[in-house]
């Protein structure tokens, strides 16, 4: 495949998305080179999570114009396994139950596809108890126990670029913690690191080097974590104006 961009991570190029006929993202540009957190921030509805799952290669979410690169080649066209055996982990709003599938034996897959640490240290590193690899992936999993845990199924992927929709809504404080250890992690690997968030929780424990503003389906302003004060005190039309 011919590099596009020398760019090592991901590139979001002038993104246009559909889900059905309706036209969410109108023009999203994002850079987020390896090794670097940033935030995206928005209102409701403003398509933070379409641009995720847009990312992550969903099917219901049609790109109609532009691209998405990783270390300079299009992923666009890719299906989401691809796109992960490239290094691409998300981390959803909402993970999925895998009745059947023992969160013991997802490890071993994922140990023997990517090579990533034990399950027992992950699970330290994101405070889930060690009997928990016995359970089904997630059923009866409180709201902090499944991002805790989805947290540790990227971190065995040894990603390059992570994208989390918003690993901090719903759950306890403790959780938000051990989360931001588990970002700070990933930072260690040397992964580029996305959160998305409408709270400043976790942006509490760990201080992105860039805000991105996403407003009706457009990146609005990009900038440092003064930003966030902007939003604060002006809400997030504030950075416009
Ligand atoms: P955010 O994550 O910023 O709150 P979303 O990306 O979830 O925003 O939603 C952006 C817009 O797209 C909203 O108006 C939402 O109703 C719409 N939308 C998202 N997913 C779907 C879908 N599967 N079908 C129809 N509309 C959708
Ligand atoms: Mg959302």
């Amino acid at each position: 495949m011919n590099r596009m961009s020398d760019v090592e991570g991901l590139e979001v190029i002038d993104l246009w998305v559909k889900v059905g006929d309706k036209l969410i993202l109108k023009g999203v540009n994002l850079k987020l080179p390896k090794g670097e957190f940033h935030a995206l921030v928005g209102p409701n509805g403003a398509g933070k999570s379409t641009l995720a799952m847009t990312i992550a290669g969903h099917p219901a979410y049609k790109v109609v114009r532009g691209d998405i690169l990783l270390d300079g080649e299009s992923i666009k066209d890719l299906d989401p396994e691809e796109r992960a055996k490239r290094g691409l982990a998300v981390l959803f709003q909402h993970p999925p139950e895998l009745e059947g599938v023992r969160v013991a034996e997802l490890f071993e897959k994922l140990r023997e596809m990517y090579g990533g640490e034990k399950l027992e240290d992950l699970l330290k590193l994101v405070g889930l108890p060690g009997d928990i690899a016995f359970r089904y992936v997630n059923v009866g999993f409180s709201g902090g126990e499944r991002k805790r845990f989805d947290l540790a199924r990227i971190i065995a992927m040894k990603p390059k670029i992570v994208i989390m929709d918003e690993p901090d809504s719903g759950v306890d404080m403790e959780s938000v913690k051990r989360i931001a250890e588990g970002i700070k992690k990933l930072l260690d690997m040397g992964a580029g690191v996305l959160v998305i968030t409408h709270y400043r929780n976790i942006l509490k424990y760990i201080t992105p080097k860039m805000v991105h503003v996403m407003i009706d389906g457009r990146i609005v302003k990009s900038g440092g974590p003064e930003l966030l004060e902007i939003i604060e005190a002006k809400g997030f039309s504030g950075v416009v104006a």
